[in-house]
């Protein structure tokens, strides 16, 4: 199978009540630790590369990485998304590129402006057969270059915006704030998702798919092996499980991991270093890695309710 769009993914995922991973993608070992897992569970996938990656790895490499996983793995519907286009020149390039999914993120400009620019991309990328997310209501954090706000509570995305949005813009899915956050650091108290908003919009949008940014849960036991082996993540705190679980039975088809992969590796490669300080080959730290990420992924799928889907999505 080649690479797919999302449109057959979140058809499913929307009806049958789980939400489809996104995963960021750097380098070989994270793919590696998330294929491996997507491919034991028969889950679909979407893998993501932020402009922070392809400044990193560069889009050739990432690009050569993917087409091993889509080639080795003709029976996972897989995805690729642009994370967080800034604008719709990153866009353009993406869909010129051969993703299937590019993501415009807007939301710091005007409502109107956002919808502008939203719809040049749509008018772009659908007749590519490439898809469109866009974002309303600014996301809290930090994500590389993207700053969200400080207080998530008070910036939780409108409903009456978010149906207008859709309809202008013509937009396929849609990352709504929600009271999640970017980055490790979210929330100074145990955060609550606005289930009320998700579930109003999801109302008002019958079939279409919203999106969850800033979701990853921070697992404590990455951040107990970090702040263990000699790292320094205080206070760190995520979204619960359970709050995720819960919005992926709802209209949330999408949503995205990126800080639970970044802890994962980390948390081992410290373990292994603390372990065995004379260890100086890459393969023995970044395999364990990679193997953390694994096992990670496979709960994650069940998590989002999405193992074992990848049948269905095709
Ligand atoms: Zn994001």
């Amino acid at each position: 199978m080649a690479l797919v769009n999302t449109k057959k993914m979140f058809e499913m995922a929307y009806k049958n009540g789980y939400a489809i991973g996104a995963f960021n993608v750097n380098n070989m070992e994270i793919t590696q630790g998330i294929i491996n897992a997507v491919a034991e569970e028969k889950a679909p996938l979407i893998l993501q590369v932020s402009r922070g990656a392809r400044k990193y790895a560069k889009i050739s490499y990432l690009n050569a990485i993917i087409n091993v996983v889509v080639k080795e793995n003709p029976d996972i519907p897989i995805a690729t998304n642009l994370d967080h286009g800034d604008n719709f020149e990153t866009c353009k390039q993406f869909v010129d590129d051969g993703f299937t999914s590019v993501m415009i993120d807007a939301s710091h400009l005007p409502f109107e402006e956002n919808i502008a620019v939203t719809k040049k991309v749509v008018e772009y990328a659908h007749p590519r057969d490439v898809v469109v997310e866009a974002e309303l209501g600014q996301l809290g954090g930090i994500e590389e270059d993207v700053v969200g706000i400080d207080d998530v509570s008070k910036h939780i995305a409108n409903p009456d915006e978010a149906v207008e949005f859709v309809e202008k813009s013509g937009c396929d899915s849609l990352a709504i704030a929600c009271g999640t956050s970017h980055g490790a650091f979210k929330f100074k108290s145990e955060p609550k998702l606005a289930f009320d908003v998700i579930q109003e919009i999801g109302n008002r949008l019958p079939g279409f798919p919203l999106v969850m940014h800033g979701s990853s849960s921070v697992l404590k036991e990455f951040v107990d092996l970090i702040n263990k082996y000699g790292g320094d993540m205080p206070n760190a705190m995520g979204v619960p499980e359970d709050a995720v679980s819960k919005a992926s039975k709802m209209a949330m088809c999408k949503v995205n991991i990126d800080t639970d992969l970044r802890l994962a590796l980390t948390a081992k490669i410290r373990q292994v270093f603390a372990e065995k300080p004379g260890e100086f080959d890459p393969r023995h730290y970044l395999g364990p890695g990679r193997e953390a990420i694994y096992e990670m992924v496979k709960h994650k799928l069940h998590v989002l309710g999405c193992a074992g889907k990848a049948a269905e999505c095709v």
